[in-house]
């Protein structure tokens, strides 16, 4: 393990540790071919070419008349309307010379026609249409003019949102080859965890890692396995991982991470694998943890639930989601204006719960909660997201601040 490089401790910094991670990465899952109405948030598996071009012919893009441009004098003029083509209407007639044609959003062009003028701008009269000044090809959706034959349409390693699985339906694919999803167990350790809606005894608290892991891995998009709560002893723990490890792509757990007696989960890893990394210079979550159980990777995370929050959505998030194919697994970092001061530089990387305010003069700023502390949520439910100061730095209102959203981190 190398130094953190702030101030000479044996803390990995988190870029490192990430990177670390990511180098460790098992093949993506097996192949399967899904439903589009299956597909959504699937990881895309293979590049996609269009089989066809897009728009399939010409077509007018407004309720209106079509007509050829050169038939019009400059200035605009009368022609007679020979016809009416809606959206669906097939087998044209070509457009006769001198005339025009009722046409309406999404109708085919006939043949000879090159315009289309928006109805607002015409006048009907008699069996004919006063027309303006046109400009040849205007208000026409051209052949081929948004994808042509061949053309890439979707790389592999995105995840499909809806306009993703409107654009393969748009060029007539029913099916789309994914990854199947990752399938992820989830630990918790700690002989005090009793589930929401039973009785506490003295001592006891409630587990409400299982519960904001579970649903963040969720939304990560994998398939999570619960495996409930591991007793704190060594054999429990050896126990649990290893029937884990025999079922499940990765293994999450939750405390028993750190260097408590009753921390038994590093001995274990090492027993039934290797213990590759721990200790990050961040703050909360240094205690996270990383290794490899029977050929499986391993991340530890804290106990302390925002630790558990933040090493999740900071560390284990990059590494789920080239887990599970993607190719784009780093969150999009914003530089907002921070509303307050950081005066004493930290040895550790600060992933603070922080909230977006907008001031009078429009801007966003980055406001603190008051409660950082590793053991509460409170805060993560409060904010907007992570305000990142860096080891040794300081910081003064109004200067830029790293800030995650958690829009971005929770997908
Ligand atoms: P540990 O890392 O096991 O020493 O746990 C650190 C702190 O986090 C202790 O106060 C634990 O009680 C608490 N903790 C551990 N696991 C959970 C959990 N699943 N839900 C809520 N709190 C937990
Ligand atoms: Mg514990």
């Amino acid at each position: 393990m190398s130094a953190c490089g702030c101030d000479g401790t044996d803390l990995l910094p988190v870029e490192e540790a990430i990177a670390q991670l990511l180098q460790r990465v098992p093949a993506a899952p097996a192949v399967q071919q899904l439903r589009l109405e299956q597909a959504l948030g699937r990881v895309l598996a293979q590049d996609i070419l269009s089989p066809v071009q897009l728009p399939a012919w010409d077509n007018s893009a407004m309720d209106g008349y079509a007509l050829r441009a050169a038939d019009l004098p400059a200035e605009g003029g009368y022609l007679p309307v020979s016809g009416r083509i809606a959206a669906g209407d097939g087998a044209l007639q070509p457009l006769p010379a001198g005339q025009a044609v009722r046409i309406f959003t999404g109708a085919p062009l006939p043949a000879g026609a090159d315009t289309v003028v928006p109805q607002e701008r015409c006048r009907s009269e008699g069996a004919g249409v006063w027309l303006p000044a046109v400009t040849r090809g205007a208000h026409v959706r051209q052949q081929g003019e948004e994808l042509r034959l061949g053309q890439p349409l979707l790389s592999a390693g995105i995840r499909l949102r809806p306009q993703e699985l409107g654009l393969l339906a748009s060029v007539g694919l029913a099916e789309v080859p994914v990854y199947r999803r990752l399938r992820v167990c989830l630990l918790s350790s700690g002989n005090e965890l009793r589930e929401p809606g039973a009785a506490l005894a003295p001592g006891q608290i409630y587990n409400s890692n299982r519960y904001c892991l579970g649903a963040l891995l969720r939304g990560l998009g994998c398939e999570v396995h619960d495996y409930g709560v591991m007793a704190d002893e060594l054999a429990a723990s050896r126990d649990a991982l290893s029937l884990a490890a025999s079922e499940w792509d990765v293994l999450i757990t939750s405390g028993g991470v750190s260097v408590g007696e009753e921390d038994h989960l590093k001995q274990a890893i090492r027993e039934l694998g290797s213990l590759q990394l721990w200790r990050l210079a961040m703050q909360p979550g240094k205690p996270l943890a990383f290794g490899e159980v029977a050929g499986k990777p391993w991340i530890g995370l804290p106990g302390n639930p925002s630790a558990a929050l933040v090493t999740a959505l900071v560390v284990a998030r990059p590494f789920l989601l080239k887990a599970q194919g993607l190719a784009v697994v780093q969150p999009n970092v914003l530089q907002l204006p921070a509303d307050f001061d950081w005066l004493t530089p930290n040895s550790r990387r600060q992933y603070l719960r922080a909230g977006l305010q907008r001031s009078a003069d429009g801007q966003t700023r980055v406001v603190l909660h008051p409660q950082q502390s590793s053991a509460m949520l409170s805060a993560a439910c409060w904010a907007d997201g992570l305000a990142l100061v860096e080891c040794a730095s300081t910081l003064h209102k109004g200067d830029l601040v790293q800030f995650l959203p958690f829009a971005e981190l929770l997908q």
